[in-house]
């Protein structure tokens, strides 16, 4: 159980200042590593945006970076001096050639190797869709990079009540096959906030 405590010191950690800093175009361009970092990552549409827009109670701070077409940025965002939140593209277009996968993957496999202090990352699930195949070539990548990552399903509030913990099970055993996913799931609502204190506090617990 999550204590109140954490809760509201969570709470507090994600209240307060949170600045973008920076777009990488590519892995070569990197801001220096001065704290302590968590990526977010998903198929687009996955509902990315607006966790990171829940999470740290603003209407617009993951969009106000995103320059329509620049798709492939890295936006970092620091969070009241304690920690890095690194926005990572999406992936997962129908019409993305192999090419351009290709050149995703390189590029996410070269920021994923060259952070030293990255602790975490977020790999976002539509919980409606569960755990499709472009997931998991990104966990494999995970995997291979060895960087721990959460399974975050979003958008909660588009199940039934009775959907939710199939959902969360059908990703647990997902998880369970890919060597650096933690067991727990995260089952999260932007819209509704389900989720978003638990998240805030398993993020707190990475800051400095
Ligand atoms: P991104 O492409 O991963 O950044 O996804 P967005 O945050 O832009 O969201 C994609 C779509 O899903 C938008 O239409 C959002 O309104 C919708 N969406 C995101 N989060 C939620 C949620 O918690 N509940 C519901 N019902 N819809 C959501």
């Amino acid at each position: 159980m999550t204590e109140p405590g954490e809760i509201e010191a969570a709470r507090k950690l994600f209240s307060g200042a949170c600045d973008f800093i920076w777009g990488a175009t590519s892995a070569e361009n990197l801001p220096p590593e001065s704290l302590n970092e968590v990526a977010f990552v998903g198929r687009s549409n996955a509902g990315k945006s607006s966790l990171v827009n829940a999470l740290t109670g603003r209407k617009s701070l993951a969009r106000i970076s995103q320059t329509p077409g620049a798709t492939r940025q890295i936006n970092f965002f620091n969070l009241a001096d304690r920690l890095m939140l690194a926005d990572l593209p999406g992936y997962g277009f129908a019409k993305r050639s192999k090419a351009e996968a290709n050149s995703w993957q390189e590029m996410i496999f070269a920021y994923l190797r060259r952070r030293a202090r990255l602790r975490r990352v977020l790999l976002l699930i539509d919980a409606r869709r569960g755990v499709m195949d472009s997931d998991r070539e990104v966990m494999a990548l995970l995997d291979r990079a060895a960087v721990s990552y959460l399974l975050v399903l979003t958008k909660a509030d588009e199940l039934k009540a009775s959907e939710r913990d199939p959902a969360i099970a059908a990703a647990g055993a997902e998880a369970a096959k890919h060597t650096a996913a933690l067991t727990g799931i995260q089952l999260t609502s932007a819209l509704k906030g389900d989720g978003i204190p638990e998240l805030r506090v398993h993020l707190a617990s990475l800051a400095q």
